[in-house]
Formats: structure tokens, C-alpha cells, sequence
């Protein structure tokens, strides 16, 4: 049986995106790959609200993350983190001998523009990495503040990673000042795992030219080059079957309409929320509580585990805590293709079996 996902990725396709997975190969020199590259990119822009170059990487969203900051790092990165998945990235900055900092929030809580303000007045940095969305406790940053006072310091480059909620929100990278936006198929663009997509400024890859060991594949430089000279193509082989399935979701997704598609996400986020604190409660500051996925404090101690184990006989499956955060915390995810509905039928389904556990 399939389970359906509320888990923050992969999240579930809708079946004829997943047909076209099965779309018969092209060769990826050819004029119709330039054409699917830049269809792609055209309905890219419009959902990440840039005009700003599209690069795509067959890679996870990791991919990208890792290669931007290792590709654009010519001095010193700060990394701002506000949980696993921005520990990540100075882990990808360590592992690649960048030089970088962290500033880690108390977990549950944001980055704010006052942190950033003090960091980037050193002078020390040339790259800053945020978390628009932390998929370990449920932040959603405030990057409209953070932009306000990242526009003090424009020679500074913004990576910004929104793989797990671009296009459940409106995030309008060139308004924020956004030079690099990473986000990956299998979240709430309700795509297959399997590539990562990043819009890049002019001037963070003329920036990233004096970094003399960017790496080959992950180097945001060589991956524009080729979008660049050879008219939308790739220096590597790129998944063609994710791109032929992107290609239909995005018109998917422009065809339901972004207010539609931002309002559906919010209103599943806010029943989520209000279900949550009635039951357990909020693990953010509720302030900056995501709209994709709803991270629950497990006030009662019940055993995540085997609520998971019996939602799954019920075709429903959930997400634990991440890492430390297991069994203290569990994870419902409201994004990509789910509705209203769905989010009430698994709410339900957990309300039923909680006392039989
Ligand atoms: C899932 C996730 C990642 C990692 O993305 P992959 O596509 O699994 O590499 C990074 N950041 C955030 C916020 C995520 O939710």
C-alpha cells in the first residue's frame, strides 16, 4: 500500500508528473534540451520571482548548497544556522576547507536581523548563508527584516537555502537581494528526489572567479558556462527524465495559480498549528512557524515510532524528530500536492490511535 507522505520531503507526485518520468530519452546535446533547459527556467523565474539566471544540478539540493558556498567563497562565509539543515552548511564549508563561521540560534527560535547586522559590520565576510525554512524545528526565517539590514552591506553575497519551502511561499529573491536561491525537486515543487535547482546573480558568479578551487561538478561557474555558451545544456549528463517531469509540474504549478498555491499551504499550516497547540505544542517561536511543515513538541511522551508504525497500516506516514530532536518532537508536513483534507484525515488518524498506544 502506498503511504501517503507527510514527511518534509520526498513528498507525494501527482501521478502524471511521475509518467513523465517515463518520457523516452533526447540526447542531452541537443536543440530540444536547449529548449527543455530554458522552458524550464522561464517557469522557474516566474515562481522565484528573479530575473537572475537558472541552474540546475543533478544533485539533491546538498548539491547545490555545497557548491555554492565552495564555488563563491573567496574570503570567509557566515554561516547563520538555526538548526540541522544550516549546521549542514558549515559542515559542507569545513569538509571543503572554506573558510567560514558559525551563528547558531537557540533552536526553536530565528535568525534575526540584528545578528546579522552585528556579524556582516566586521567586515570579515564576503558570503552569508541563511535558512528560509529550517526543516529540523519548523523556522521560517524573517528574511524580509534580514534583507533590510543585509542591504548595508551589498558587497556581501546571500545564499539562501529554500529547499524545503520554494513554492509553498512567496519568496521574491531579486526584491530580498538574493544572489544565490537553492531549492530541490522533492518538496514542495512535489517532484522525484534527484535534482537541485539554484537562480544565481551576475555578480556572485564574476565574485566567485577569484576562487581558485571551486571543484568541476558542484562549481556554479562551469554549470552557468554551459547554461551560458552552449545554449542551455550542461557540463555533465543532467537527469532528463526530472527535467521532462519538471517541466509539466511547473505548469502544474502556475496553473493552480501562486496566491492560490501560497493561501492553500497557509491554511493547512494554520489548521496544523491550531490542531498542535490544542493536542501538544508548538516546538518554534510560533511568530516563525513555518507554513510547510509544523514541527510538534511531544508533550505527552507518547512513542512517535509506533504512532508512525500505525498510521502507516492506515496509508499515512509522518516524519519523527530529526536527529536529537527524535521522539522529544515529530514533524507534519503540509506541502507540495496535500490539501486541506489530507492534513484533517492524518490530524484524525493520530487523534484515534494516540489513546491506543
Ligand atoms: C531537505 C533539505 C535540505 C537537503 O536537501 P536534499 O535535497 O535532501 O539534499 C537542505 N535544506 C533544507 C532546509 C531541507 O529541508
Amino acid at each position: 500500500m502506498h503511504k501517503k507522505l507527510f514527511i518534509p520531503g520526498p513528498t507525494e507526485v501527482a501521478p502524471e508528473v511521475l509518467a513523465k518520468m517515463a518520457t523516452p530519452m533526447i540526447g542531452h546535446r541537443s536543440k530540444d534540451a536547449s529548449n527543455l533547459q530554458r522552458e524550464i527556467s522561464e517557469k522557474l523565474r516566474k515562481i522565484m520571482y528573479t530575473q537572475n539566471p537558472i541552474i540546475l544540478s543533478t544533485s539533491s539540493g546538498s548539491g547545490l548548497m555545497e557548491g555554492s558556498i565552495r564555488s563563491l567563497t573567496a574570503k570567509r562565509a557566515i554561516v547563520f544556522s538555526v538548526g540541522a539543515f544550516g549546521n549542514r552548511w558549515y559542515k559542507m564549508a569545513e569538509a571543503n576547507n572554506v573558510p567560514a563561521d558559525k551563528q547558531e540560534a537557540d533552536w526553536g527560535h530565528p535568525t534575526t536581523p540584528e545578528v546579522v547586522d552585528k556579524y556582516l559590520a566586521t567586515g570579515k565576510y564576503d558570503v552569508m548563508t541563511v535558512t528560509h525554512n529550517e526543516t529540523s524545528t519548523g523556522i521560517m526565517n524573517p528574511v524580509a527584516e534580514i534583507a533590510e539590514v543585509k542591504k548595508k552591506y551589498p558587497d556581501v553575497l546571500w545564499l539562501l537555502d529554500t529547499v524545503s519551502s520554494m513554492a509553498g511561499t512567496k519568496i521574491d529573491v531579486d526584491a530580498l537581494g538574493v544572489d544565490v536561491c537553492i531549492t530541490s525537486t522533492q518538496k514542495a515543487l512535489a517532484l522525484p528526489p534527484g535534482m537541485a535547482i539554484a537562480s544565481v546573480s551576475k555578480r556572485a558568479l564574476e565574485h566567485g572567479k577569484q576562487v581558485k578551487h571551486r571543484g568541476w561538478y558542484l562549481d556554479l561557474l562551469e554549470l552557468y558556462k554551459y547554461v551560458e555558451t552552449k545554449d542551455h545544456q550542461y557540463s555533465a549528463t543532467p537527469s532528463l527524465s526530472h527535467m521532462f517531469a519538471m517541466n509539466f509540474q511547473l505548469d502544474r504549478i502556475l496553473a493552480e495559480g501562486l496566491e492560490k498555491r501560497y493561501a492553500r499551504h497557509r491554511e493547512m499550516a494554520e489548521y496544523t498549528r491550531a490542531w498542535a497547540r490544542n493536542h501538544f505544542a508548538l516546538y518554534p517561536e510560533e511568530k516563525h512557524a513555518s507554513v510547510t511543515l509544523t514541527t510538534i513538541t511531544n508533550t505527552t511522551g507518547f512513542p512517535v515510532k509506533a504512532l508512525n508504525d500505525a498510521l502507516g497500516k492506515q496509508g499515512m506516514q509522518i516524519s519523527n524528530g530529526y536527529g536529537d530532536l527524535k521522539e522529544k518532537t515529530f514533524r507534519i508536513a503540509h506541502m507540495g500536492e496535500l490539501t486541506l483534507d489530507d492534513v484533517k484525515e492524518v490530524t484524525a488518524a493520530i487523534e484515534k490511535i494516540l489513546p491506543t498506544l
